[in-house]
């Protein structure tokens, strides 16, 4: 075309830009540097027009622009057609000269015709260009990914499944894998505690002086229970809340009839009273271990705990009365942690509790929790590998346990203890703040209670109200069922003590593993698919009737609402609902109206309450989802076994979806949605739940700070965002990986790693 300069433009239509990509005649090195709005300069009118610009004299026309970069001075003359159609404009080719040039007609059609080839290639380009991008921004995405998959084996690694052997490294130091009982981290030399006189020690023995042998026994009792009763008043005046609680529990079973009634049958049968003890104590011991609820099957230590003691004065080995003088930062180090130790050892001496077993929910466990001594159960050899005054670490948040640490595992736990203290003082400044996410979204945040005693922990953190009482934990403890007065007076102590806080009560839900024994000892195949819940209810009528009434007349002037478990059908519900009626009606009629805005709800537990979710849910106020069982039912992978514990996965995309359709029937109903399963009080699971539309959370207490902290960290909306996200993964390990860089990008890792 005769001319001095050919440039071409891309034009990007995202942000109105159009930049020089390439030419002839113009200096090089503005290629990629010298860019424009489609509203300056001469080609910018091409964009504009959609359509050739000629100018004869561009440097006088209005459009001209000077980018001084393009030294354009010396060119007169300019032609420009756009690349592209006009809906889908690429960029513009303009060439220009340098004597001035009346551009023609068939000049235009010249260079339009050249853009028409180009046009091909900038498509190609164009779209290479994006395709990079976009497997750029995939890349970033599955580093991330792998990166978050990496961490999170990572920090999996570091949980403590079972209790596992330690490890050494060569060089005598040793690191055991427990399980946290109570969080924190506690750091001293260790104080072992070495088992006096051992019950599985008693040789098989007979007397001929039975009667002897019985008052020996009972000499021995009776100074056991002034034993228990001394410890209590020590620990009731340490921990007011707890102390006196734990210690009656221990009363309980030293004067539990039935258990001198078995020992006094062995002794009339001729065993010697130590070796009719050590036999009795066995076997009631293991009666609890084969328990699956975890909280009674450590009720086996405790009973442990009372005949180790009544063979100790048996045998007339003495023990101080007074607490042990122990080091100042001590760590206990025990076999088996129990109440009796516990009341021979100065408490506020002790940095830490270290056992060899036990579980998480002992007496003991409980009680170091209250006086917040961080305690690691479970790690098994423990006592044989560790002396008196070694060096020891423990990490109640993750359970491990250090003995003879390195200097630089020791520098690292020091720097955490400190962080630890001062989340803690965070944690507490929010005890009395809602839970409100950072753009005003409230959730109501409640506490699980089975006993009495916990409820000194509902205050203790702060929670709203009481989102679920396992009413069967008490029925347990009772030789019989209990009558509607006694069920009337328990109602009303926890509803005196709530204090007009609302509380949500589930009638009982016996059965598979909550098994007292004066229900008879039928023994099922399947009690978890067997007479349990509800149906154990419906069927003892009679009996599910005082249950609703004692509950009925304790809350008249509370703020009580009823809650039924292990609903598997509208029909169930409408029979519940009958009773119910039958019961307000009977109470009536009896003078004693009860409160008329009772509200009734279902706990969401089984998958065909899911699957009918919608029918379920008009028929109640309220459903609450226990994803204890959930999870157990759609995965078909029993709670309670530890082979194939790995595979009780609450984050299976088939539990997620099951938790979705649940929230959207309620509210789609317009009705209120909780969850009272583990999943509610674990803070890795928090962002979903908020996301996914629950509005009320109830767990342990323990777990209630940690779980606001995280909510009134995070907007609603981001939440809402991730939760849709992680509805539309297809594998475990993908929502995981997204969920842990979800909780990195924003900054919640650390707190998650602390809790969960
Ligand atoms: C549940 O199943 O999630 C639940 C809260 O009930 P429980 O653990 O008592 O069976
Ligand atoms: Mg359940």
């Amino acid at each position: 075309m005769d001319c001095d300069v050919c440039s071409l433009y891309s034009y990007d239509p995202d942000t109105e830009t159009l930049s020089l990509a390439a030419t002839q005649g113009l200096p090089a090195r503005s290629i990629g540097r010298v860019s424009m709005k489609r509203s300056e300069g001469l080609v910018g009118l091409v964009v504009d027009k959609a359509g050739p610009v000629v100018a004869e004299d561009a440097l006088a026309h209005e459009r001209f622009k000077f980018f001084p970069e393009l030294a354009e001075e010396k060119y007169h003359s300019f032609l420009a057609v756009p690349v592209g159609d006009p809906d889908n404009l690429l960029g513009v080719l303009a060439v220009q000269t340098r004597r001035r040039r009346r551009f023609v007609e068939q000049d235009e059609r010249l260079l339009t015709s050249v853009a028409g080839h180009i046009r091909a290639t900038m498509v190609n380009a164009h779209l290479s260009e994006r395709l990079q991008r976009e497997e750029k921004e995939r890349d970033r995405y599955r580093r991330e990914m792998v990166d978050a998959i990496q961490r999170l084996k990572v920090y999996e690694a570091s949980r403590p499944r079972e209790a596992s052997a330690d490890e050494e490294d060569g060089d005598a130091r040793l690191r055991f894998s427990g399980l946290g009982a109570s969080p924190g981290f506690g750091i001293g030399p260790a104080h072992c505690l070495l088992p006096q006189v051992g019950l599985d020690d008693v040789p098989l023995r007979t007397v001929s002086d039975p009667i002897a042998e019985q008052q020996r026994f009972d000499v021995a009792m009776r100074a056991s229970v002034e034993e228990v009763e001394n410890a209590r008043e020590r620990m009731r005046k340490l921990v007011p809340e707890v102390g006196g609680a734990i210690y009656e529990a221990l009363r309980m079973i030293i004067e539990d009839k039935s258990l001198s009634t078995r020992v006094a049958e062995e002794i009339g049968a001729g065993l010697a009273a130590e070796s009719a003890l050590a036999a009795v104590i066995k076997e009631y011991a293991e009666r609890f271990e084969r328990m699956s609820d975890p909280y009674l099957k450590e009720r086996a230590v405790d009973v442990r705990d009372v005949g180790q003691r009544i063979l100790r004065h048996l045998l007339g080995v003495e023990q101080e009365d007074e607490p042990r003088q122990i080091t100042e930062d001590a760590v206990l180090v025990a076999s088996e942690l129990t109440l009796t130790d516990f009341s021979t050892v100065d408490p506020s001496k002790l940095r830490a509790i270290v056992t060899e077993s036990g579980g998480t929910t002992s007496h003991a466990a409980i009680l170091a929790k209250s006086l917040e001594i961080p305690t690691v159960v479970g790690c098994e050899g423990l006592l044989a590998r560790c002396c008196e005054g070694d060096d020891v670490i423990a990490d109640g948040n993750t359970g491990t346990v250090y003995v003879r640490p390195s200097q630089d595992v020791l520098a690292e736990y020091v720097r955490l203890k400190d962080e630890y203290v001062n989340f803690q003082r965070e944690l507490e400044d929010i005890r009395d703040l809602p839970a409100e996410t950072l753009d005003g979204h409230r959730v109501g945040l409640m506490a699980n209670v089975g006993l009495l005693g916990e409820l000194d922990f509902v205050d203790r953190y702060g929670a709203e109200g009481i989102g679920l009482y396992r009413t069967e934990l008490s029925f347990l403890s009772y030789r019989d069922f209990p009558s509607e007065e006694e069920q009337l007076s328990l109602y009303r102590k926890i509803i005196k003590r709530m204090d007009g806080r609302p509380i949500t009560i589930r009638t009982l839900d016996l059965g598979a593993d909550k098994y007292p024994a004066y229900m008879g000892g039928h023994k099922e195949q399947n009690p978890f698919l067997g007479w349990r819940s509800i149906r154990v209810s419906l069927e003892l009528e009679s009996l599910f009737k005082e249950q609703l009434r004692a509950i009925l007349c304790a809350g008249a002037d509370a703020s009580v609402r009823i809650m039924f478990p292990m609903i598997t059908s509208v029909e169930e519900i409408r029979r519940v609902r009958e009773i119910y009626a039958e019961c307000v009606a009977d109470l009536s009629a009896e003078g004693q109206p009860p409160s008329a805005d009772v509200e009734l709800g279902v706990m969401m537990e089984v998958p065909a309450a899911v699957m009918r979710a919608s029918q379920i849910v008009r028929e109640v106020d309220f459903v609450s989802i226990g994803t204890n069982d959930l999870i157990q039912y759609i995965l078909a992978v029993d709670r309670d076994n530890r082979k194939i514990a790995p595979m009780y996965e609450p984050l299976h995309p088939a539990v997620l979806q099951a938790i979705h359709a649940i929230v959207e029937a309620a509210h789609d109903a317009g009705r209120r949605v909780g969850m009272c399963g583990e999943m509610a009080g674990n803070p890795l699971f928090t962002l979903f739940l908020v996301g996914v539309g629950l509005d009320e959370l109830s767990m342990g207490s323990q777990y209630i700070p940690v779980v606001k902290k995280l909510i009134r960290g995070i907007e609603v909306s981001m939440a809402r965002r991730i939760a849709a996200d992680l509805l539309r993964f297809d594998t475990v390990e993908e929502i995981k990986g997204y969920m842990f860089m979800c909780l990195r990008q924003h900054n919640l890792i650390e707190l998650v790693e602390a809790f969960s």
